[in-house]
């Protein structure tokens, strides 16, 4: 703050001092000049009095008229102490105690010779021509033509002035004194609460609310206090309110998967919630440093064009898609940057279009081969020939391709749909229901079916764990040549149940590993197709098993044989 030019800041405590100093002085001024005035005034006029008595005495001995006036002008002075003259009504000076009349002027001139002689106590006060003083004169009124003149120097009224003077301004500086150290005091009494007040003033605007002003005795600094106390409190609870509206939305943004970056008027990045950590990677504080480097240029187009901007970028290792919105604030600069993964959407975009493509094409091949058997077999019979067998036996496995495929697809969009109705289930005597209805067809492709099987319960739904344990087993007998083997084992650890089905089969290449559990994925379609699969099993088993909060894992060498293992929670009923 500045403070007005010319005008400084002096405490309060200095301007009482001031004040006080300057009114002081004044009045002390005014006093000891009414002081010297009444006592001058009291002095001369004792004086006077003092010269009148004497003269009165005086002019009583006066002696005859030829008697010695010089005598007696001496004498008087001697008894009163005062100079002495006598004149004679024309201003003829008689006799003088102080000086020889002979060679005086004539006094008839004199002012208080001439108050005398209209008749009345006349006294003037000038310097005397014969003393060089200033002197007080009196003279009473002609007493047989004579008049007596008493004159005494004013010398001694101003010395005795001087000396009150003297005593006033020494009273005057010691009550002075007092008077600073009694004002000083009541300053500094007056401005403490003052200071105290600006110092928790101060404390509040720093936010220290701890801080209460005192009361005071003083009404107003006690008002001042109080509308402090007031002003803390209601910003007190106005940070409160702040903090626990930042709070909640530190809360919000902390629980919103979307990252959310604020970049101020500067570039800087100003808060990013912890979503945007973990999508970015890492929030630098510049948004030059900002990476994808895509982002950049959104949050930049979106302040210069004022426009909400939204673009998709590749970002970090292993690669996700992410989705940056910026939108400007209005008019301050600052833009909120929204960082959404859609990877997965993308991904299960793509999957969905694909699974449509791959769905049509996967029907349309029976449903065009039971179109050709059906031609066939017409004109077979109407040639009534013999081949028409052959033409229904075709359209009968192409139907039931199609009833295994829509019965595959009824499966997987059920599964999708619901969640699993969970309920113990003995998952031994499930898996020896599936081993018994696969061994006929084990039996008929030559193949060994074995099973390792102890009592273990789990908590899922009999139907589709039904599904899933008959798809391992259905594989592993279609994809094992004569002569091989299946083997069915049933473990528990660490609160888990396993269900192994191994076999000797053909195997699957690494690189399809992967990706086997994809809807209509099949290393060799043909004969996938010719054992009546549709390439929607082990999407069915994953589906299944991770509905019941468990897992597939698969090992295989090719033409050695491969090996699925099912891991679900024990029951735990
Ligand atoms: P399909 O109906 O074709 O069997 P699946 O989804 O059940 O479809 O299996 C996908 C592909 O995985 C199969 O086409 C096959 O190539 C491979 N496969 C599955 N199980 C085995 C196995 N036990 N041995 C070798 N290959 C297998």
């Amino acid at each position: 703050m500045s403070s007005r030019s010319g005008y400084g800041r002096t405490p309060l405590a200095t301007r009482f001092l001031v004040s006080y100093a300057l009114v002081y002085a004044i009045l002390i001024g005014l006093m000891s000049f009414v002081v010297v005035q009444t006592v001058e005034a009291s002095l001369i006029r004792n004086l006077t009095e003092s010269l009148e008595t004497s003269a009165e005495l005086a002019e009583e001995s006066l002696p005859d008229v030829d008697g010695d006036f010089a005598s007696w002008a001496d004498g008087v002075f001697g008894a009163s102490g005062y100079r002495t003259t006598l004149i004679a009504v024309d201003g003829v000076v008689w006799a003088d105690s102080h000086a020889d009349p002979a060679v005086m002027e004539n006094h008839a001139d004199r002012p208080e010779v001439i108050e005398a002689r209209d008749g009345q106590v006349g006294t003037a006060t000038r310097v005397s021509a014969s003393t060089g003083f200033e002197q007080l004169y009196l003279a009473l009124p002609p007493e047989e033509g004579l008049i007596v003149r008493l004159s005494v120097p004013t010398r001694e009224i101003g010395e005795e002035l001087a000396s009150i003077r003297g005593s006033i301004i020494a009273v005057a500086i010691v009550i002075g004194l007092l008077g600073v150290v009694v004002v000083a005091l009541l300053g500094r009494r007056m401005t403490r609460p003052i200071t105290e007040l600006t110092e928790q003033s101060r404390a509040l605007a720093e936010g220290d609310l701890s801080v209460l002003p005192r009361r005071s005795p003083v009404s107003e600094i006690d008002s001042l206090g109080v509308a402090i106390s007031a002003l803390a409190h209601d910003l007190g609870s106005r940070v409160t309110e702040a903090e626990q509206a930042s709070e909640y939305l530190e809360t919000v943004l902390g629980a919103l998967p979307q990252g959310t970056v604020l970049i101020d008027a500067n570039e800087r990045i100003a808060y990013a919630n912890p979503s945007a950590y973990e999508l970015l990677g890492s929030v630098p504080e510049e948004l030059a440093a900002l990476s994808p480097f895509t982002f950049q240029s959104v949050v930049r187009e979106a302040r210069d064009d004022r426009v909400v901007v939204n673009r998709v970028s590749d970002h970090g290792v292993p690669v996700r898609r992410l989705r940056g919105v910026a939108t400007p604030f209005t008019g301050d600069g600052r833009i909120l940057l929204v960082v959404v993964d859609v990877t997965d959407n993308e991904r299960s975009a793509a999957v969905r279009r694909d699974f449509v493509a791959n769905a049509s094409h996967e029907l349309k091949t029976p449903v065009s081969s039971i179109i050709a058997a059906s031609d066939a077999l017409r004109i077979a019979v109407e040639r009534d020939d013999p081949s028409a067998l052959r033409f229904a036996d075709q359209i009968q496995s192409a139907a039931n391709q199609l009833d295994g495929l829509v019965a595959d697809l009824l499966d997987l969009s059920r599964l999708e749909r619901e969640r699993p109705e969970l309920a113990p289930i003995r998952f031994d005597l499930l898996v020896a229901d599936e081993l018994e209805r696969v061994r006929e067809l084990a039996a008929e492709r030559g193949l060994e079916l074995q099973a390792d099987l102890i009592k273990v319960s789990v908590d899922g739904s009999h139907r589709d764990l039904a599904i899933a344990v008959r798809n391992l087993l259905d594989n592993a007998i279609h994809y094992t040549d004569e002569n091989g083997e299946v083997y069915a084992t049933l473990a528990e650890a660490d609160g888990r149940v396993s269900l192994e089905v191994r076999d000797t089969g053909v195997g699957i290449p690494t690189r399809d590993i992967e990706r086997i559990f994809e809807r209509f994925y099949r290393v060799d379609a043909a004969r996938s197709r010719a054992t009546g699969g549709t390439g929607l099993g082990l999407s069915i088993v994953k589906h299944v098993t991770e509905s019941h909060g468990g897992q597939v894992e698969v090992t295989s060498e090719l033409g050695v044989g491969t090996s699925f293992t099912l891991f679900l929670p024990v029951s735990s009923s």
